[in-house]
């Protein structure tokens, strides 16, 4: 099923629809297996015909910067001002938001943004992946994805993509990253993720990460909102004006993820945005009584993404990635 933006025709996602130079918001109700949750989405129909551009927030439902973003865009932007369609999922795991889960969706113990392209049969997190790729992202013209770090994660503002190979696709999603304007760009395979998924039907996607730790500072909001307009801009959907200008990207090659290796007390010794060098000591893992069980190098020259920085560490899980 498309819901490609037919100049002059309604807008509609399951039982909600938008007449041209009209809103419409409320919640999709969608049965996940275990329990049936309500999704909140606001849907856009511009004055004028333009892109059809798809946006998830709280696929992970303790990020709130992105969550508090994509609500002030998508509740504040006028249709009449608006060429073209946006669908925004403003909390796309609801049962995940309710629980403060890190990570993980309450209802499956699965990590969303791993299940991607989902399965309609699946556990919970698969059969919203499935309900975002058919519903939400199919007959797109591009697809932004807003994170940032979880409940226990620290970060610098950063962007991913994932590459294709065919420049129709790859060129706007690097101009989708490059108008987003945060400190870091990587282009890195993004396995299971809804940026992966929306590549792989061909629609140029970004992935945006601003703030975290279960806080969202007006600072922060401002930042991430501010980034996603210029996308929106970037793609013909808005008028930019207003918005100043685009902070610069540094562009990096890869992103590595270091994961602990025993449960116990983590102690990072560099904070997000720090540079290091390849064999860096950057943190250890404790066990009870201070003696070390993982001792953390780098294993490139690059730049610190995003630090776990609860003292609790479980055995697998990310302690910090860098990007080089
Ligand atoms: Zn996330």
């Amino acid at each position: 099923m498309t819901h490609r933006s037919t100049p002059g025709a309604d807008l509609t996602l399951g039982t909600l629809r938008a007449a041209p130079g009209t809103r419409a918001a409320g919640h999709i109700r969608l049965d996940t297996g275990p329990a049936e949750v309500e999704i909140p989405v606001v849907l856009l129909n511009g004055a004028e015909p333009g892109p059809r551009v798809a946006v998830t927030s709280g696929i992970h439902g303790a990020e709130y910067v992105s969550i508090a973003a994509l609500r002030q865009v998508a509740n504040s932007l006028d249709p009449a001002d608006v060429s073209g369609c946006l669908v925004a999922v403003l909390v796309s795991n609801p049962a995940a938001f309710a629980t403060r889960s890190i990570y993980i969706d309450p209802l499956d113990g699965r990590n969303l943004n791993r299940v991607f392209p989902g399965d309609p049969a699946g556990t919970a997190s698969q059969r919203i992946a499935d309900w975002i790729v058919r519903e939400v992202m199919t007959g797109s013209d591009a697809f932004v994805d807003m994170h940032c770090g979880d409940m226990n994660e620290a970060l610098v503002p950063f962007t991913g993509i994932e590459e294709t190979g065919d420049p129709a696709i790859d060129v706007v999603s690097r101009s989708m990253a490059a108008a987003y304007g945060l400190d870091f760009l990587v282009v890195g395979p993004l396995a299971g993720s809804s940026v992966s998924a929306a590549t792989a039907l061909g629609i140029p996607a970004v992935l945006g990460e601003v703030g975290g730790q279960g806080l969202w500072p007006a600072s922060d909001v401002t930042r991430h909102a501010d980034g996603f307009r210029r996308v929106l801009a970037s793609l013909g959907l808005r008028s930019g004006a207003g918005d100043g200008p685009t902070p610069p990207t540094r562009l990096l090659g890869t992103d590595v993820w270091l994961r602990s290796s025993s449960t116990g007390f983590w102690h990072p010794v560099v904070k997000p945005g720090d540079q290091v060098h390849a064999g860096d000591p950057v943190g250890v893992v404790q066990d009870a009584f201070g003696a070390p069980l993982q001792e953390v190098t780098a294993p490139l020259d690059g730049v610190v993404l995003f630090v776990v920085s609860s003292l609790a560490m479980n055995d697998g899980d990310p302690l910090l990635a860098i990007g080089g």
